[in-house]
């Protein structure tokens, strides 16, 4: 899990540029600054605390990004980090029920949380397609890594089709038809949160 966040603070400052540019397109060009920022930060938290416990680990990490992150993308990856710490209450260990429901609360805060449905232009274009693999390879019984394989898959796929939608939440809703024919910045920025989980949340065994 540590390893994973880690993974999340690089693979931002890398995309930090690629973000924000999507975001000066339909927004107001701070979405890479935003998780570049917010994740440097949950990086030196989680060094700093060295959490033991899965559930202590992920609520750091939802302290850290309300703490540090401005902006719509603050408060809905905190919700997201928040309900994925409820969903693993005290469990030491993630086993693929446990993962899914991680995936699944956490999702689903960042829906309830922006009012977001499939199809508003959000993240929430990426999060419900990436879940829904996640659910049907672990009915399939998948292994935690082809299940997140199977994740990042669907949420690039979700990520891509956001460029022909109009925008119906947040900032990008105020341009309206401009805001079509642009890749939303909240897609984009959680394909790298799934590709990130896929390379380094592997079982310990
Ligand atoms: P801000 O829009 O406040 O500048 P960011 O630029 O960091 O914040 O994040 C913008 C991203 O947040 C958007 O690309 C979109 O994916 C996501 N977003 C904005 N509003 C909502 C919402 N109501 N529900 C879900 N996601 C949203
Ligand atoms: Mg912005």
């Amino acid at each position: 899990m540590i390893a994973w966040v880690e993974q999340l603070d690089a693979a931002y400052a890398e995309h930090r540029d690629w973000l924000t540019e999507l975001d000066a397109a339909i927004g107001d060009a701070d979405h890479g600054i935003n998780m570049a920022r917010g994740f440097a930060a949950v990086h030196q938290a989680l060094d700093a605390a060295s959490p033991t416990e899965i559930g202590a680990a992920l609520k750091l990490v939802a302290m850290t990004l309300l703490k540090t992150v401005g902006g719509a993308s603050g408060p809905l990856y905190g919700t997201f980090f928040f309900k994925a710490a409820l969903a693993c209450a005290d469990a030491s260990e993630l086993d693929p029920a446990t993962l899914e429901r991680l995936f699944r609360d956490g999702s689903d805060g960042i829906a309830q949380r922006g009012k977001a449905v499939v199809g508003d232009k959000t993240m929430i274009d990426a999060w419900e397609p990436a879940i829904q693999a996640l659910a049907r390879a672990r009915s399939e019984d998948a292994s935690i890594p082809q299940m997140l394989a199977a994740a990042a898959e669907a949420a690039t796929a979700g990520r891509d089709g956001t460029v022909p939608l109009v925008a119906r939440k947040g900032r990008a809703s105020y341009l309206g038809e401009r805001s079509r024919n642009h890749m939303d910045p909240g897609a984009a920025s959680t394909v790298l949160m799934l590709e990130a989980a896929r390379d380094r949340l592997l079982p310990s065994s």
